[in-house]
């Protein structure tokens, strides 16, 4: 991560002009794909992530199936033309990390116990990276499995912190997450601040990791209440069902 050459900082601002403690712009919109059961797209910066959820429904392959809890699955795949360069198409060790880690991370809050041998599935895809994108996928995550109406103790709320040119900061751009110090995603149920996912790439003092996670806790709860007002926004449009009128056919009107 280190490169002493770049410079991260100027006139005591970040490269793109943020306070350390600032978060880049966020905006998220749930229900946004028909055939899902539930939906989310999120714009992180100049990330773009777009999350379909399916399920709860029977388990296939069976032998995966749990007697006792539904089991969750969760992809998170970058788009080939997500990045600069070309991605390959396809798994590889990172995405295989990041899918592990964000299953295990909404395992804390869906309620699986009431969906036994059943199987919830969520896709991630990348259109966009920027820096963060495990981040923003797993918030995204959360939102398209409220929309799902899958039930949930809490949200999840993903935000990284960490160290750059020197400086502890919230959200790290792509210069500062490439040419930084030390990168802290982290994600907690905004409620109780339970941390559901922890990660550290780079070296902190104790004195700075203690800034970083709360920073990073920081970051995580300004980010809940945006998922809040997307959801809000996505059920206020909701249709209430049409009632069904009662009619009563008399005996003379029905044909013999
Ligand atoms: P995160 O996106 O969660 O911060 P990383 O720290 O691993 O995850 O990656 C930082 C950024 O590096 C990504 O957001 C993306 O912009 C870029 N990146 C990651 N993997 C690749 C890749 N295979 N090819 C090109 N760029 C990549």
């Amino acid at each position: 991560m280190k490169n002493p050459g770049i410079e991260l900082f100027k006139d005591g601002k970040r490269l793109d002009g943020r306070k350390v403690d600032e978060l880049r712009p966020i905006k998220i919109e749930a229900g946004v794909l028909e055939r899902a059961d539930g939906s989310a797209y999120l714009e992180w910066g100049a990330n773009k992530v777009l999350v379909a959820v399916y399920g709860p429904k029977e388990c296939l392959p069976r032998h995966l199936s749990d007697p006792y809890k539904a089991v969750l699955t969760y992809r998170y795949n970058m788009a080939p033309f997500s990045v600069d360069d070309r991605k390959r198409p396809g798994p590889d060790r990172r995405s295989t990390e990041i899918s592990k880690i964000s299953a295990e991370a909404l395992e804390k809050v869906v309620l699986l116990e009431q969906f036994p041998n059943s199987m919830i599935k969520v896709f991630c895809e990348v259109l966009q990276a920027d820096a963060g994108t495990r981040c923003a996928s797993l918030t995204a995550a959360s939102v398209a499995l409220a929309d799902a109406g899958i039930p949930m103790r809490d949200l999840v709320a993903s935000c990284a912190a960490g160290k750059a040119g020197g400086e502890v900061i919230l959200d790290l751009g792509k210069k500062e997450d490439n040419f930084g110090e030390a990168d802290v995603p982290i994600a907690i149920t905004p409620h109780d601040e339970e941390i559901v996912l922890f990660q550290m790439d780079g070296a902190l003092s104790k004195e700075e990791f203690q800034k970083a996670v709360s920073l990073a806790k920081q970051g995580c709860k300004t980010i809940h209440e945006i998922q809040k007002a997307a959801l809000k926004k996505r059920f206020e449009q909701v249709k209430p069902p049409i009632k069904a009128v009662k009619t009563e056919i008399k005996k003379s009107e029905v044909s013999k």
